[in-house]
């Protein structure tokens, strides 16, 4: 709200709930993307960026003129942040920025990137976060084709002495890891949501199909198996939404981010294994309809083409279960 959005009063994380679930229903491909990134590179800047910066930046993103991405993984480093190698040299009132940035989302519109970069030594430590303006000189931006729609505008990004002013740091120097990790709650959560939207859509559509598909003189839906299918993709999808609602009621609580971690690593494990089994069972009602990109299947086509983009962006599943059991590792020792 203070920085010209809508948000009413009373907002809680059960609204966005509702936003991010009725994008996914919709399809919403590169918007949905947009906006989840925007909302993903956003909070670094709101929660330590200095005031001129929030100024430049974030009413004209919160209120749709302008966009910003997150630029954080690398070829060498996807999730192992605390290893990025882009290094921000300071030189006088400016970083010298050199690297190379890969996966970016949404880098063929952003007007401003939330960038992680090496300002110090090896490891977490030595990582800050950057303010970048797109048209710094030396930053150069190419397309990626993806598995999935095109339309998230995925990016490689080069950087070859970019030169940023020292007052575009977000926070304190060496800072950085600590920002972005905190950061990975909220995205978490965000994919969950919309995952659990596309998890009911190809239970949707293949319900329909089952109804009145004829195979063999009698309706899909009249054979055990068929219906089995459907059973374990409702049983999946509302534990998930289950999931999904407590989650929210925590954050809403002002449960601290630091506390949820773990909470909000499982819930996106949960999430994409449910859309993956979901996406794959829908596609099996189909048939070859499901292989198709036109007719009747062509939803759970594309929903299919979909799945791993949200078991591996935003924290794989192996990293997210890993992490939730050294958390809870941490925890036992101290008892
Ligand atoms: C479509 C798309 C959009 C993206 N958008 C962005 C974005 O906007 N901004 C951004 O900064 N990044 C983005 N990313 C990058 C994304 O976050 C990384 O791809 C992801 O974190 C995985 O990193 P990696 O690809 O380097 O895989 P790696 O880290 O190289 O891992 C490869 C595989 O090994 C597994 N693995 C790694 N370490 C272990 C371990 N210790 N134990 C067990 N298994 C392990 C991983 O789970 C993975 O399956 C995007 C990626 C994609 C594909």
């Amino acid at each position: 709200k203070e920085f010209g959005g809508t948000q009413p009063d009373d907002y809680d994380s059960f609204y966005e709930i509702i936003l991010w679930d009725e994008f996914a229903r919709m399809g919403g491909g590169g918007v949905l993307g947009q906006m989840s990134i925007n909302s993903m590179a956003l909070p670094p800047i709101i929660k330590y960026g200095s005031q001129r910066i929030k100024d430049m930046v974030v009413k004209d993103v919160v209120q749709g003129r302008k966009q910003c991405s997150l630029m954080i993984s690398e070829p060498y480093a996807g999730s192992d942040v605390a290893n990025i190698r882009t290094r921000a040299e300071r030189k006088g009132d400016v970083y010298i920025v050199n690297g190379q940035k890969k996966w970016i989302t949404g880098g063929l519109i952003a007007d401003y990137f939330t960038a992680l970069v090496r300002t110090g030594g090896p490891g977490a430590g030595g990582l800050s976060v950057l303010l970048l303006d797109k048209n710094m000189p030396g930053i150069s931006i190419r397309k990626m084709e993806t598995q999935f729609d095109n339309t998230h505008n995925t990016t490689f990004i080069e950087l070859d002495d970019v030169e940023v002013p020292v007052a575009n740091l977000i926070g304190e120097e060496g800072k950085g890891f600590g920002y972005i990790m905190v950061n990975f709650n909220h995205e978490r959560f965000v994919l969950a949501c919309s995952t659990c939207r596309s998890s009911r859509l190809c239970y949707q559509e293949a319900f329909h199909e089952a109804m009145s598909r004829k195979v063999f003189g009698k309706k899909l839906i009249e054979n055990g198996v068929i219906r089995w299918k459907l059973a374990e993709m409702a049983r999946q999808i509302e534990a998930l939404q289950d999931n999904i609602e407590r989650i929210a009621f925590m954050f809403s609580s002002g449960v601290a981010d630091a506390a949820l971690g773990s909470q909000c690593a499982l819930l996106k494990v949960q999430a994409s294994k449910t859309f993956e089994y979901c996406a794959r069972e829908a596609v099996q009602i189909f048939g070859g309809s499901g292989l198709v990109k036109e007719g009747r299947g062509k939803i759970v086509e594309r929903l299919y083409r979909d799945v791993r983009q949200m078991a591996i962006p935003g924290g794989s599943e192996e990293i997210l279960l890993d992490l939730a059991i050294r958390q809870a590792m941490r925890k036992a020792a101290k008892l």
